[in-house]
């Protein structure tokens, strides 16, 4: 009938004792517990910040980019800012001039939008350079929203205070027992290397199909062609 409490209780519900029903000894039996814990046991926390956590070297921390002798190991080819999820990174590209340079290209600038990032490490784990990795900071404050914008002044990073994280991330490659050692950023960099004797040496050997996509002429080839892309001569 409305208005009227259901009584919910089931059947087999077992009565509650006196000293159950006060629940003041229930709740000395806890707290008795807990300090026989804090008393024995070691502690499991730390006095942050004066004390700071070292994170192992599986841990994702904020995204930084490797410098190598001064320079940022990227080629700029974006690969990572289409697989941020919450498109956090942004960046320009342009050429290298340096014709001794093994890069083609590399960033104008670079930004990664800290309030955005969600620190998953997709960018790491496309990057066919390691040239973004995960690093083990993971207090960052900022006083405003221009703040947590970290251009290439504040992303990149030495690589030799990175040699835990690049360490790990060949190792973690490198699981597959019984396997040629996987070099990660040689066997991943084809299309931004001008190694062109490493590529023609897979051509002969392993990937005859590279010929026709890395090996081609270093001239244009199209001027040989009609515009409808076949030789004069079919034309007859
Ligand atoms: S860690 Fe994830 S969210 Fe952060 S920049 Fe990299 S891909 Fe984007
Ligand atoms: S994926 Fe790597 S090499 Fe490519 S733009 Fe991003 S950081 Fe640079």
């Amino acid at each position: 009938m409305p208005g009227i409490p259901k009584n919910t209780k089931t059947e087999n519900e077992r009565t509650l004792n006196f000293w159950e029903r006060l629940y003041l000894p229930e709740i000395f039996k806890g707290l008795a517990y807990s300090f026989r814990k804090m008393i024995r046991e070691p502690s499991y926390t730390t006095e942050y910040p004066d004390e700071l956590w070292e994170p192992p070297d599986s841990y994702r921390g904020r995204p930084v980019l490797v410098e190598e002798e001064g320079k940022p190991r990227c080629v700029s080819c974006n690969l990572c800012a289409k697989a941020c999820p919450p498109m956090a990174i942004s960046m320009q590209s342009k050429e290298v001039d340096d014709p001794n340079s093994s890069k083609e290209r590399e960033p104008a600038w670079f930004e990664i939008n800290m309030l955005r990032c969600i620190y998953c490490g997709f960018c790491e784990e496309v990057c066919p350079e390691e040239a973004i990795v995960m690093s083990k900071e993971y207090d960052l404050t900022f006083q405003d929203r221009d703040e947590a914008i970290f251009g290439l002044d504040r992303l990149l990073v030495p690589s030799e205070r990175l040699t835990d994280r690049l360490e790990y991330l060949e190792e973690s490659r490198n699981q597959q027992e019984n396997e040629e050692p996987w070099q990660h950023r040689k066997d991943n960099n084809l299309h931004s290397l001008r190694d062109r004797e490493y590529v023609q040496d897979l051509a002969e050997h392993q990937m005859p199909t590279l010929k026709n996509t890395h090996l081609r002429s270093e001239q244009p080839i199209a001027s040989e062609n009609t515009w409808e892309g076949r030789p004069p001569s079919d034309h007859g």
